[in-house]
């Protein structure tokens, strides 16, 4: 498999020159130059494996220039460390079903393709005797989890700003409690904006981006978003088989665009509506919800909410889609970015949206609902939501007909302990690994909001 460029500039690479890229060098995002459709025999063989059996299967449509053994062995060291047998368990809650993407290290599904990204990235680096330094902002799920992922890797060391005191408690233990000695937490006394700030501007600067090698972990890393496709396959078979049916509908809580994305060529090598629509729920920061109800990408605030990791306008991952709505069009792709670009809206057709309902419906959900969501679930099922999983549920909940509702539970509750304790009225029992987190010793370097000061930390500490 080769890969190209959606906005169509960019010569053909292969896979493993996607994984230390982040945008082509023609401004567009990096796709595979065919989305494999499966057949029935395919589909059938498929559903006989397990998790880490059906990962290889997957990858392999998209990997060329890696070994299968080798590919299997980064398959198996990715996901030791997760907690669950069936690493993304599916259960069955009232009549609904929950796919748990949260039994990695960080505890939320952000591990799934870290996990795999941090041994991939090892094992490229080894190849080539290269060493790079990653650095990003995180307002809490991605840093952790990218931590996590290359914690003890050979020639990566990582840099993670995050706001100082301005993320949640668990958040914060999960990242400064990694104290092995390629892991950077650094503690801006700033907002989250700072921090995103300070990263940019490092990487503006060329002469030290060069120097040091500097690389992201940002969720359009192809790679991030092939690990995320196995668990829709995964679910579709369990919950098939359980209902003795052929389509179900899957509910996905969005920021990015990334999760929900994985969902949609998922269900393009499914084919024949195995799954029927994937339904798009969004936070108030509601930009994709308007794009698939009324042909409305026009962007707004970003508003803080209760499920942080969806406070999100512009989605990342949006382009790609684009490009395949458009039948690969590279062209219409690029014209319609630029648009957007320059005016920060996107008007769509009726015809096209019509399109777009296709294959997604969508709902928003604000805070209040999320909260009545939580409690109502736990008073009705005795299970209990995180604030993002919440927003998939009860978006579900409102499109819920003939086909089986399977809903994404994107992190465990224990994440986020104080809304979550706020929603149901007592306080929520922290897993024992969580609990152990306040007792561990902790490395994190405090610095003030300047880009001088963190250039000067990294050069010091830089591999
Ligand atoms: C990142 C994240 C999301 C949003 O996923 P996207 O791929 O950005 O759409 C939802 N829930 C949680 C808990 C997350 O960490």
């Amino acid at each position: 498999m080769k890969y190209v460029s959606t906005r169509g500039e960019m010569p053909k690479i292969d896979f493993k020159d996607t994984v230390f890229e982040g945008l082509a060098p023609d401004g567009g995002l990096i796709v595979p130059e065919r989305i494999p459709r499966l057949s029935e025999k395919e589909i059938e063989e498929l559903r006989k494996l397990n998790y880490q059996e059906l990962a290889l299967k997957i990858f392999k449509y998209y990997i060329s220039d890696i070994e299968e053994k080798d590919l299997k062995e980064l398959i198996e060291k990715a996901y030791k460390t997760f907690r669950a047998k069936d690493i993304t368990p599916v259960v069955k809650v009232g009549d609904i079903y929950i796919l748990e993407l949260f039994h990695g290290p960080t505890w939320a599904f952000k591990d799934i393709a870290l996990q795999f990204l941090g041994v991939l990235f090892e094992k490229l680096l080894l190849e080539t005797e290269k060493k790079i330094n990653i650095l990003g902002a995180t307002s809490g799920d991605t840093g952790s989890a990218a931590i996590y992922g290359v914690r003890g890797k050979k020639n990566i060391a990582i840099f993670i700003l995050h706001p100082y005191k301005k993320v949640s408690e668990v958040q914060a233990l999960m990242m400064t409690t990694v104290t092995d000695s390629n892991i950077y937490n650094i503690a801006i006394e700033g907002t989250f904006d700072d921090c995103q700030a300070i990263v940019k501007s490092l990487f503006m600067d060329l002469e030290f981006k060069r120097k040091y090698r500097l690389t992201t972990v940002n969720s359009i890393n192809w790679a991030r978003i092939m690990s995320q496709m196995v668990y829709y396959f995964w679910v579709y078979f369990r919950v098939s088989e359980k209902e003795n049916c052929e389509s179900v509908r899957i509910s996905v809580p969005t920021g990015n665009f990334g999760d929900i994305f994985a969902g949609y060529l998922t269900k393009l090598m499914l084919g024949k509506k195995r799954i029927e629509r994937l339904i798009l729920a969004t936070n108030e920061n509601d930009i994709l919800c308007r794009f698939v109800n009324k042909g409305d990408y026009s962007l707004r605030e970003v508003r803080p909410t209760i499920s942080p990791s969806m406070d999100i306008q512009v989605a990342s991952n949006f382009e790609r889609y684009l490009y395949y709505f458009y039948n690969e069009d590279s062209k219409k792709t690029k014209e319609i970015m630029e648009k957007f670009a320059k005016e920060k809206a996107i008007k769509f057709s009726e015809e096209e949206v019509k399109r777009v309902q296709k294959d997604f419906l969508s709902a928003s959900i604000n805070q209040e609902e999320t909260l009545e969501t939580i409690k109502e679930f736990y008073k009705e099922t005795g299970y209990i939501l995180d604030p993002h999983t919440a927003v998939g549920v009860k978006a579900g909940l409102k499109f819920k007909d003939k086909y089986p509702l399977i809903c994404l539970a994107t992190a465990h509750p224990a994440k986020f302990p104080e809304t979550v304790s706020k929603a149901l009225g007592f306080s929520i029992k922290l897993p024992e690994e969580i609990e152990k987190l306040y007792k561990l010793p902790q490395r994190v370097e405090i610095l003030p909001m300047d880009v001088e000061k963190v250039k000067t930390f990294i050069s010091e500490k830089a591999i």
